[in-house]
């Protein structure tokens, strides 16, 4: 095909034990989906349900590296977070089907501008710019879904230079893997490609330049950010 301007390079992430990659056609998150980080963010767990927003593609960081601290911030936060990757795709998904959906999972950071999120949250603006923005979803290689089945257990844990600061688990998640695809797919049609960010336990917190951010989540290997 001959196009106007070069086609735009397809960003996609490593597997675990392949040469292959898996490519990232759209990125969802999950709001709130520990009821501790739900409180920590000054909301009711028990009131408010979780929610989606996206990133774009290109957000992605595969391996995580050197990350730029980015601009017109001065209060970017980490988010560790299980990243669920999909192989099929569909509208209105049941729970039950789900899975059959699930190519792999990896370990992410929703990194926030935590004060354009702010800002945003009190005049009812979108949270693109808080949560969209370029090198904004750093990202471990895809684990492929084992024999031994779905993580729905184990811990999720993230430190700044050597400091523990997040630390929980996925089953204390309010919406399950699989209520999360269904919720997803009654919006709009997934697709194999897409990548589901299903959010982050209690402990969020600021980093500097120069901080040196490690997590993991039991059974997925770990990722590393340095933010320069
Ligand atoms: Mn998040």
């Amino acid at each position: 095909m001959e196009t106007i301007i070069p086609l735009p390079a397809m960003p996609a992430v490593p597997v675990h034990g392949s040469l292959a990659l898996f490519p990232v056609r759209r990125i969802y998150c999950v709001g709130r989906n520990y009821a501790d980080h739900a409180r920590e963010m000054g909301g009711d767990p028990n009131r408010e349900p979780p929610f989606f927003f996206g990133k774009p593609n290109d957000a992605v960081v595969p391996g995580g590296g050197a990350i730029p601290y980015p601009t017109l911030t001065s209060n970017l936060h980490y988010e560790v977070e299980l990243v669920v990757a999909l192989s099929k795709g569909g509208r209105d998904i049941s729970s039950s089907e789900a899975k059959d959906c699930i190519f792999g999972y990896a370990v992410g950071i929703d990194l926030t501008r935590r004060d354009l999120q702010a800002t945003a949250k009190e005049k009812g603006q979108p949270w693109d710019t808080a949560k969209g923005f370029d090198q904004s979803a750093p990202i471990s290689p895809i684990t492929p879904v084992s024999p031994g089945g779905h993580p729905a257990a184990g811990a999720i844990w993230l430190s700044v230079n050597g400091v523990e600061k997040q630390r929980g688990d996925l089953a204390q998640m309010t919406w399950q893997v699989p209520e999360v695809i269904a919720h997803i797919s009654s919006f709009v049609a997934l697709a194999p490609g897409d990548l589901i960010f299903t959010g982050t336990p209690s402990g969020v917190g600021p980093i500097v330049r120069g901080d040196r951010i490690r997590c993991g989540i039991d059974g997925l290997g770990e990722l590393e950010i340095v933010v320069i």
